[in-house]
């Protein structure tokens, strides 16, 4: 069965419009469309939403040239959403970036989750090239010196002035004491919910 937009159901006429890049998947930005906006769209083959700054229709692309070429038009199961598969002219978004979407926290914390994933992957399928996996063969007494050194190693830097140099030994206790974690079969995140029960 054909699908349709309740715009009758949607708040002040506009129901929210993703806009998805044809080609790289890549989720460009969100807009609004009311019933004008998505009749405009899908009879030019260009994304038009209705802007509620401007309060208008507003093609995007109008000043800048980085129209939207509609691809293919999905509609969601209860008719409240829309998303469109569409080939950019030149970036989306009006900072210069092809999408308006950029993670929070530049995937720093992310990462330290992904770190922890190798050095379990390294704890788990352990290879003769790999350090981390020849720490673990030489067991959590080995490891947990090892933390200790880097410790010292720390406290030596924090001396000087070198930021390099206090930066590098800041990251080789941080990397051994996740080491240490795996070991011991506990997660840094557990070691945070410590700190926030704390913190209370
Ligand atoms: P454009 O539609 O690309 O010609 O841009 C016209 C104006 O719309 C810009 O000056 C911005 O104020 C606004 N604008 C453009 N792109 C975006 C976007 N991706 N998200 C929100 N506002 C935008
Ligand atoms: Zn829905
Ligand atoms: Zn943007
Ligand atoms: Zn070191």
């Amino acid at each position: 069965m054909e699908r349709t937009i309740a715009f009758d159901k949607s708040v002040d006429g506009l129901v929210p419009a993703i806009i998805q890049d044809s080609i790289t998947g890549k989720v460009l930005m969100l807009g609004y469309m009311n019933a004008e906006a998505y009749e405009k769209t899908m009879a030019e083959g260009i994304v038009t939403f209705f802007s509620r700054s401007k309060q208008r229709l507003w093609t995007k692309g109008e000043t800048s040239n980085n129209f939207l070429h509609v691809k293919k038009v999905l509609i969601d199961c209860d008719g409240d959403t829309i998303l469109i598969n569409a080939s950019p002219d030149g970036p989306t978004c009006h900072t210069g970036d092809d999408t308006c979407f950029q993670e929070v926290n530049d995937g720093k914390v992310m990462f330290i989750n992904h770190l922890r994933s190798v050095i379990r992957d390294r704890k788990l399928n352990p290879s003769d090239s790999s350090y981390t996996a020849q720490l673990f063969k030489k067991g959590v007494n080995k490891v947990a010196q090892k933390v200790g050194e880097e410790a010292v190693e720390l406290v030596i830097e924090a001396k000087d002035e070198n930021k390099d140099l206090f930066l590098g030994e800041a990251a080789d206790l941080f990397f051994h004491y996740l080491v240490l974690l795996e070991q011991k079969n506990y997660t840094f995140d557990e070691v945070l919910d410590v700190l926030i029960k704390r913190h209370k």
